[in-house]
């Protein structure tokens, strides 16, 4: 049996397999690449895309998820498109909370066009405040779970742009490349040249321009940062440095 996983540095939350590639993949690699252990939590298989199945999306989700380098990826197996954010869907994710005790939590964003965004989004919300209440009991193979909390929260972009300028941008100009490749493992939903069913419907993604969108989005955000291709986000809470240091690595990073 695997040892207990504890203190895993940042965990992305999304409701499908996909979400956190097209919107956080750079950042991701970001911090596989500099040994961080990032651990990916899918809500859903992604069963009612209009291309592929639940089953080719988790083998396609598990290829990605080694190409950006995660110590871990698990799919909660919720419906597609009916997630809801009741007591159910909290525990679950109070569970995992409490099991990987991640320093930052990822998710989709609080207002979006997909509603099974908006209910990752309450339902991780939900859970990390209740996660650090001592009075609700849960237990993972039978043993009981440590309350934990986290206030370092961070929600990235999807189909609606933010309403106000995001809290952070990421610089991706060194992982762009496995962040596109990432996404190309998903190639029952995005083009991939020779790979993907030409005979399929044809939806936004499945489309070559889709793959272009994406790189412009992130080279709109490279040019606000001062860099070739970046990722934004918004921060539940405010962000609090220990020492401006933290900031001078940035600057070396961008102009060098
Ligand atoms: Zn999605």
């Amino acid at each position: 049996m695997k040892p207990e996983l504890t203190n895993i540095d940042v965990l992305f939350a999304g409701a499908h397999p996909d979400d956190i590639e097209l919107s956080a993949g750079g950042t991701v690699a970001n911090l596989t690449l500099e040994g961080k252990k990032v651990v990916i939590v899918d809500f859903t298989r992604g069963e009612l895309g209009t291309r592929g199945s639940g089953a080719t999306r988790i083998k396609e989700s598990q290829e990605a998820a080694n190409i950006l380098g995660v110590h871990e990826r698990i799919n909660l197996r919720l419906p597609d498109g009916y997630i809801k954010a009741d007591d159910e869907s909290i525990l679950k994710a109070i569970r995992f909370i409490r099991k990987y005790r991640p320093k930052i939590v990822v998710m989709n964003p609080e207002y979006e066009r997909h509603p099974d965004h908006e209910a990752v989004h309450k339902i991780i919300r939900s859970a990390m405040f209740k996660s650090g209440l001592i009075r609700i009991i849960t237990k993972d193979n039978g043993k009981k779970q440590e309350p934990f909390r986290t206030r370092t929260m961070l929600s990235y972009q999807q189909a609606y742009s933010f309403h106000k300028n995001p809290d952070l941008i990421v610089d991706i100009s060194d992982t762009f490349e496995i962040k596109m490749n990432a996404i190309k493992a998903y190639s029952s939903q995005v083009y991939v040249a020779g790979k993907s069913d030409p005979n399929g419907p044809v939806t936004r993604l499945s489309r070559p321009e889709f793959l272009e969108e994406l790189k412009s989005r992130a080279i709109y955000f490279g040019t606000l940062i001062g860099c070739r291709y970046a990722e934004p986000f918004l921060s539940i809470e405010l962000v609090g440095l220990k020492s401006l240091s933290a900031m001078l690595l940035k600057e070396k990073k961008l102009t060098k």
